[in-house]
This record gives C-alpha cells, structure tokens and sequence, in this order.
C-alpha cells in the first residue's frame, strides 16, 4: 500500500445523496446493471483517451492495447474494474464522483415521488451511472491517474455512499481509472467469473473495447501457478460497423442503453451505411421516453460523433433539427476531419447534406412505427408530440411529411386523446368537403362543447380540436394538407362550401334580410365591443357566438402574449346570433331599448364565456343578469 497524502474528507451534493438512496432503494430488483455502468464509464473513458492522444500521442505513455479489465476476489468479497483511459486528476475525482453536473438536476429531483416503480424509471433516464456501483457495494474505492501525469499525481477516492467521500493523493503506476467494489454481504454472488462473464456477454458485448475476465486455469498438480492469463469475453467491435442483419435486436437495445443512457429499451431504431459522394454509418434511437429535461434550453443533445471509428464528441448538435432533439445515436464519418470541432460542424456544407439526410431518415423512421405499431406512436406522441410539433416552422421543406406525423384530438372520438392523424381524417371527410377543420382552445373540455361545433355536429363534420399552448402556432405554419386547406372554425364567416346545399344557401340569405332591423338594434346596443354583428348559420342550439376576424389573433395566442407581458392588438370579435333560438326572438320582440341593451350585452358575454375568454366587466353582467332575474320573478 502506498502513501497517502492530502487526505480529505467531502460531502456530497445534496442531490447525489437523494440519488444514491433512491437509487439503492428502487433498482434492488435490477442489481446487475452496475457493472454495465462502470464498464460503460471506462469505455467513455478509454474513447476520450483515444481522442486526446490524436494531438498528444505522448498520452498513450507507449502503447500497450487499450481495454477494460475485470477481476474477483471470492474471499475478500471485492469486484475490480480497471481500465486504461484518460483517467481523472484529484479535482475531476471530486466534482465528477461527488457531484451531478447535469443541469436541472433540483427539477428533476422534485419529480421523484417516492414511488418505487415510478422512480425507477426516472432515475433510468436521469442515467444512472457510476453511483449504481453503491447498489451492491457498501464500500467503493476508486483509484485513477489522469494521463499525462506522473505517477505521483495519483488519487484515490473512497465512500461507503452515505454522506461523505474521502480523497487523497497517491502513487499510482499505470494511467487510467481502478475501481474496487466491496460488496454487500449479499451481493457476494457478484465475485464469480461464470456471473460476471454472463452480465458482460448480456449488457456490454456491443462495447468496442476488448473486456477481460482472467482465465480460469487450474495448475497441473506440481507445477506453479502461472502468471494470471486474461481472455476477452466481448465480441469488442463498433455495433455500428457490422452488418444490420448479423446484430440481433437485444444488441440493439443494449447499445442503445449504452448511447441514450437510458434504461428502459427503445422504441424503434435506424441503421445504415451511406456510401458514395459522401460515406457515413449512422444509428438513430427514438427513446420510449421523454427525458426529464427535454424542454430546458440547454439541456444537451444531439448524436455522438466518431470519425472513422474514433469518438470525437458527444452532442454533437448539427445534425439533426432541434425539433428532433430527442433523437439518441452516433453517426461515423469518413468525410470528416479527426480535429473537427463544434464551430467548424455548423458551417461545414458537408454536415448540412448529412443533416438533410438524417432528418429524412428520422422522419421516415417515425412513419413507420405510425404504419406498424400505432400502440407504439401513441406512446411516441404523448413524450415527444409537442416537440414534433415545433417541427413545421423549423422545417419548411419537410413540413407536410411532419404533419403527416401530427395527432390530434377530435370530434370523432369521445377519448378526447390525440389519436386522429390527418390521414385519418382526410379518409373521412364527407363528399364535397375540400377542407380540414378544425377549433383550437385552452382546453378539451372547453372546445368539445363549443357552440362553434354546433353546425359540425349537424353536418356529421368531423373537426380537429386543438388544445396545447403549441397549436395556434404551429396552425400559422400549417397551410395545407395533400391539397386541402386548413378552417379554423372560430374565425371568420364560416363557409361551408359545397357541405351547404343551394337550399341551405337560399335559406341563409332570407333570414338574413329578415334580421336586418335586428342586426342594426344590436349593433347599436354592443357598440364599441363588436366589430360586426351578423346572422349566424354555425349555431343549432346556442343563441350567439363569438367568431374572430380573419386577420385578428386567436384566443390562444392573444393569452400566450398577455401572459409573457407583451402588448397584444386591439382586435374585436363578430357577433353572431342564432335567428332560430327563442331567446333571440324574445330580443326581437323587446320594445324597451334599455331591457334590450341589457339582454344583448348579456347574450354577448355568455358568447365569451363559452369560448373560454374573459370578461372585460364581469361585475356588470353580474348586475345585468340579476336584474333580469329580479324581473323575471316578479
Ligand atoms: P455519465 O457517464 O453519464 O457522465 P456517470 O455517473 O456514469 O455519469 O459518471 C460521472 C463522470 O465520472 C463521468 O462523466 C466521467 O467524467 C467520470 N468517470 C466515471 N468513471 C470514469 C472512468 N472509469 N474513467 C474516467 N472518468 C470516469
Ligand atoms: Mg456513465
């Protein structure tokens, strides 16, 4: 045992106190994944050695072959990974295993509800990592050497994962990352080779660096014992360079876990070699879920990079829209320079042709899983659904394959999910219907019983409802579908095209001239609050309705606006009333003018009620409808 000096003893963050309980506490059931953390640790590790070294071949310190080693010791109960990698200098030790650097961690954190089943999966995707080693331990030491250091610049780290660590310097030989597990008492199973060798052939057999286990041999009867002979027991080559139909779908999955640092499996992937003008290998994942952090600005994304097999960086971010940032994969590029940097990638045309193609990919990859296994997009779209949505404004050339990919709710079916794709819909339209309808609103329970839907329901015309704070967005950006246009039902004079018969047309104009004295008397009570009043031919049972001009913001939007400060136009909306329900007729009839005003502006502000909005004095229909009470009752 060498010296130790400078020794000193540190707290955790208070974050990975929470993780490693919660992490001991809910993955019981599934120990054995510590061990493809750490040797996923140490590949990373070894990766970034390699990268290094392009510049600084002095790292290598000389050679000898790169991989991961791991040895038992029954008696003491001790599991030993050791690897050969970049390794980590007394201050990476610190932050890197006494720390979660992984933004919104505190958020995440608060999500945790203390539900095993539940948490579980949360601390799966939050990545598990290198404190999984306490699951079956109850002492780690962790001994490491940065390369390029010297030998005296060694540190070693210990903790029996309560709430402190130790750290001190110490002298360590060989360059790289040691890691010594003491295991619970319980978990003794794990110092065996059959064990070990049959983990690593299940969870880390796509790693691309040979993984040792010793060789067990048993010396001929006086002879010595040999010196320890080591044999691999990973097939040890890039997942990604073999061919597609020799990789079976758990090595898939696997590698997967491996790259998307995920736990659970994914959804669908997507492999291919790319050759002629340019040549790249690239494998994408669509998780199953979303990840904690998918909305947060900075959180990290993007594929991993390797050239020509060598990894050169993770989030790597070019190469894929930011509405496909939920994508997890590598690409391997034999275009690219080995010194490529994260400036040079977003200018570099070559990544835009890759980026082209990969988004293509992706996208072609998502209307697969919607042809094949609708169960799964389901799934699909309630994680990443909004995000997909953000896709036709970024995206122009590959907006009508996106909306092809969009589900929403809609009057033909009750669940009130968002199950109904455009084709769906476009399947069913009634005979003459050039349209796509649809309402948008603040939420489902509000837009299903809107009295704009009344003339729908009629008609037996179907109409997508649209409720996240997305949609009116993202409806700017969507002109057409497969030749049709898209009719937001609450805007404007709704015309119904060939759905309204010549009769029906006939009609309309009639009454309209009827209502003629009626349309002026409102106008006059409403005033400043209408832009137009008019005779309405979209309500069946409402008395009036609030529509919005053509031009004017919606609803939706004007409350996003207001919400975040902004000054939103003054847009008023149009009037229209229901010449056949009896409360019109009695306004009809009404020979005081104040009554008359009264019940208008109380007809008028149901209207905005109904559509979800607001009212500007809500005291004074408060006011108004008692005193027609009042009347009314006496
Ligand atoms: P992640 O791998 O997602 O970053 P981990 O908890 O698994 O999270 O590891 C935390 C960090 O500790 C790694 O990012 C790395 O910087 C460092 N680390 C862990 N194991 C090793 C190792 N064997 N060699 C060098 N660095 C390591
Ligand atoms: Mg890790």
């Amino acid at each position: 045992m060498s010296v130790e000096t400078q020794k000193e003893t540190l707290g955790f963050q208070t974050e990975v106190k929470q993780l490693l309980h919660l992490m001991i506490h809910s993955l019981y059931s599934n120990k054995e994944i510590f061990l493809r953390e750490l040797i996923s640790n140490a590949s990373d590790a070894v990766d970034k050695l390699r990268f290094e070294a392009l510049a600084k071949p002095e790292l290598l310190e000389g050679g000898g072959e790169l991989g991961i080693r791991i040895s038992f010791d029954k008696d003491a109960k001790t599991v030993t990974l050791e690897d050969n990698g970049i390794g980590m200098n007394r201050d990476d030790v610190v932050t890197h295993l006494g720390t979660i650097a992984k933004s919104g961690t505190a958020d995440f954190m608060k999500n945790l509800t203390g539900d095993q089943k539940k948490d579980s999966h949360l601390i799966g995707q939050f990545g598990v990592g290198f404190y999984s080693a306490f699951i079956v331990a109850d002492q780690v030491d962790v001994y490491s050497r940065r390369a390029g250091t010297a030998a005296s610049e060694g540190v070693h780290w210990s903790s029996k994962g309560e709430g402190e660590f130790e750290v001190a310097n110490v002298e360590k030989a060989e360059r790289g990352t040691r890691i010594v597990l003491h295991l619970k008492s319980a978990e003794d199973e794990f110092a065996d080779g059959y064990r070990l060798r049959n983990i690593i052939k299940k969870y880390s057999d796509h790693i691309a660096l040979p993984i040792e286990l010793p060789k067990e041999s048993t010396p001929a009867e006086g002879e010595e014992a040999p010196a320890q002979e080591w044999e691999t027991v990973n097939r040890a080559s890039a997942l990604w360079t073999r061919p597609r139909t020799d990789i079976k779908d758990e090595e898939y999955q696997e590698f997967y876990k491996h790259v998307g640092h995920d736990y659970e499996n994914p959804l669908s992937w997507s492999h291919n070699k790319v050759e002629g003008k340019l040549e790249y290998t690239s494998l994408l994942y669509v998780p199953a879920r979303a990840p904690f952090d998918l909305y947060q600005r900075e959180a990290p994304r993007g594929l991993k990079l390797y050239v020509q097999r060598v990894f050169v960086m993770d989030q790597a971010e070019s190469f894929l829209p930011l509405y496909l940032r939920f994508i997890k994969g590598v690409v391997d590029s034999n275009d690219l320079s080995l010194n490529v940097s994260r400036e040079i990638l977003q200018k570099d045309p070559i990544i835009d042709s890759m980026k082209t193609a990969l988004t293509k990919r992706v996208l072609d990859m998502l209307e697969k899983l919607a042809k094949n296994e609708p169960e799964q997009y389901k799934g699909f779209w309630k994680n990443f659904g909004q995000v997909l949505k953000e896709g036709p404004a970024e995206d122009f050339a590959n907006k009508e394959k996106i909306a092809g990919l969009l589900r929403f709710a809609s009057t033909s079916d009750d669940s009130g999910e968002q199950s109904v794709g455009l084709a769906d819909y476009l399947a069913r339209v009634k005979e003459g219907q050039d349209k796509v309808y649809y309402l948008s609103g603040e939420s489902y329970a509000q837009v299903k019983n809107s009295p704009h839907l009344e003339v729908f329901r009629k008609k037996g015309i179907e109409v997508l409802l649209l409720t996240d704070r997305i949609d009116e967005w993202l409806m700017s950006y969507l002109t057409e579908f497969d030749g049709k246009g898209f009719v937001d039902v609450a805007r404007g004079d709704l015309d119904l095209g060939k759905l309204d018969s010549e009769e029906d047309k006939k009609a309309q104009e009639e009454i309209a001239k009827d209502k003629e004295g009626l349309v002026e008397r409102l106008k006059a009570a409403l005033g400043d609050s209408v832009s137009e009043v008019r005779v309405s031919h979209r309500l069946t049972d409402s008395p009036a309705i609030l529509a919005i001009g053509e031009q004017d913001l919606g609803l939706q939007m004007r409350q996003i606006l207001e919400a975040s400060g902004q000054k939103v136009p003054d847009s008023k909306p149009i009037f229209e009333f229901n010449p056949n329900h009896p409360l019109i007729a009695k306004l009809d009839v009404e020979q005081s003018e104040d009554r008359f005003a009264d019940f208008s502006h109380i007809l008028f502000d149901q209207a905005a009620l109904a559509a979800g909005d607001s009212l500007k004095d809500p005291a004074g229909y408060v006011r108004r409808l008692n005193k027609l009470l009042v009347e009314l009752s006496v």
